[in-house]
């Protein structure tokens, strides 16, 4: 039966090489049927914080990554204790003041990982190690030894910076007759330029990504090619079909290189992909919070939610598209208000603002007749106002359909602003 973990320590914020090996380990339980474990690791009392703990499993959650069995270490400390008075018993561990120390005999120690081959180490170049502290805590390696084996860990995936604490580890299990589990380390996450991921690269808290506006769908897809390819150079893909390929041995044992571009365009994807009204669910909140008491109920917020979908990275790029809707005043680009309204065209924009405030019905196909009729009655090309009217009422020069851009400001605000343009 495989039975997986993640282990993370609550000192800080879970980060993106966190998340990375817990999807991992989430992935390797489903696709293999078995269980996927959450042990927190919090033997350092001082370190440790519950704001961290809560984070954590908030982001765990967020993303999906449900588990089957929860523990942790601060609720086991006698276990601990126990283990390390066998060991001293047996005479394989000694005391050095109040510490419990292992003893470390001479020999070649040799770990078979599953992504990086044979890993052969000398004790030589390992010190005796310590179990216990002198305040009574038990020692990362040690904790995580006995819980490994008594948790029933098939196999550890983990980064691969606790490449260097294995041997010392795989003495803890022989010391205490454990068997000795599979190893697997996952390759670095590395910024562009190739050194560690730092926040120069992209936030490293999955939080930040969350409140920056990506699905967590986009980041879990993300999170799953940094290191591991679905092949055929698919990059979006679905958890199902993901599951019925994932294997540790497919991981690359080279450091992935995180692409924030990589991220966006795939955070893209997923909105555009979305369901309108799901996606208006998800926005309605954040309209809210920036512009309180806007109206966002209602047939007009999904038409919007429609017509910016597919221009959206993130969640908040919606709410600059929609700043002309939910701001009383329009922000121009001041290039853009130059090339486009610096000729009079006080005459055809109170035309039109007329015609569209006759309309009872406002709807795309009303407006754009009234601005056909416009356009025909004085004789000029439909170009010559598209771009101007678009400019007075968004303050841009792209955005999507000039009709739609008016049914969802609506038939008063647009009439007014085009009146207003040239004053
Ligand atoms: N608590 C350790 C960490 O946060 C876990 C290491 C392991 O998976 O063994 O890095």
């Amino acid at each position: 039966m495989v039975r997986v973990r993640f282990a993370p320590s609550p000192t800080g914020f879970l980060h993106i090489g966190g998340a990375r090996t817990a999807l991992f380990n989430w992935m390797y339980a489903k696709a293999q049927g078995g269980k996927f474990i959450l042990r927190i690791e919090d033997t350092d009392c001082v370190r440790s914080k519950p704001e961290y703990l809560e984070e954590i499993l908030e982001s765990m959650k967020w993303l999906g990554l449900t588990w089957d069995e929860y523990y942790k270490q601060s609720d086991r400390f006698e276990l601990y204790r126990q283990y390390a008075d066998k060991l001293l018993s047996e005479d394989k561990a000694f005391k050095d003041g109040d510490a419990v120390i292992l003893k470390v005999l001479p020999k070649i120690i040799k770990v078979y990982d599953l992504i990086r081959g044979e890993i052969v180490v000398d004790t030589k170049e390992i010190k005796d190690q310590v179990l216990m502290k002198s305040d009574g805590s038990p020692t990362y390696s040690f904790a995580c030894v006995i819980d490994d084996a008594l948790m029933e860990v098939s196999c550890v995936i983990r980064g691969e910076d606790h490449i260097s604490n294995t041997p010392k580890q795989i003495l803890i299990y022989e010391a205490l007759g454990f068997k000795v589990p599979k190893f697997a380390h996952l390759p670095l996450i590395l910024d562009p330029e190739g050194g560690r991921m730092s926040k120069r690269a992209g936030a490293t808290a999955v939080t930040e990504y969350r409140t920056q506006g990506y699905l967590s769908q986009a980041i879990v897809n993300y999170l799953m090619l940094l290191g591991w390819s679905p092949g055929n150079n698919q990059e979006k893909v679905t958890m199902e079909a993901a599951l019925k390929n994932f294997s540790i041995k497919k991981i690359n044992k080279a450091g992935a290189a995180f692409s924030l571009e990589k991220l966006q365009w795939l955070n893209s994807q997923y909105i555009k992909e979305m369901d309108t009204s799901k996606l208006a669910e998800v926005l309605r909140p954040l309209v809210a919070e920036k512009y309180p008491g806007a109206n966002i109920q209602g047939k007009d917020f999904d038409h919007m939610v429609q017509l910016f979908k597919g221009r959206m990275s993130t969640l908040l790029d919606f709410l600059d598209w929609t700043d002309f809707i939910f701001n009383d005043k329009v922000n121009f680009e001041e290039e853009v208000r130059s090339k486009h309204l610096s000729q009079d065209m006080s005459k055809e924009f109170n035309l039109l603002a007329e015609r569209l405030s006759a309309i009872s019905d406002f709807n795309v196909k009303a407006a754009e007749q009234a601005f056909r009729e416009v356009v025909a009655q004085l004789g000029i090309e439909a170009g010559a106002l598209v771009h101007p009217v678009r400019v007075a009422l968004t303050g841009r020069a792209v955005g999507p359909g000039l009709f739609d851009t008016m049914v969802v400001l609506g038939r008063d605000k647009t009439s007014q602003r085009l009146k207003e343009s040239f004053k």
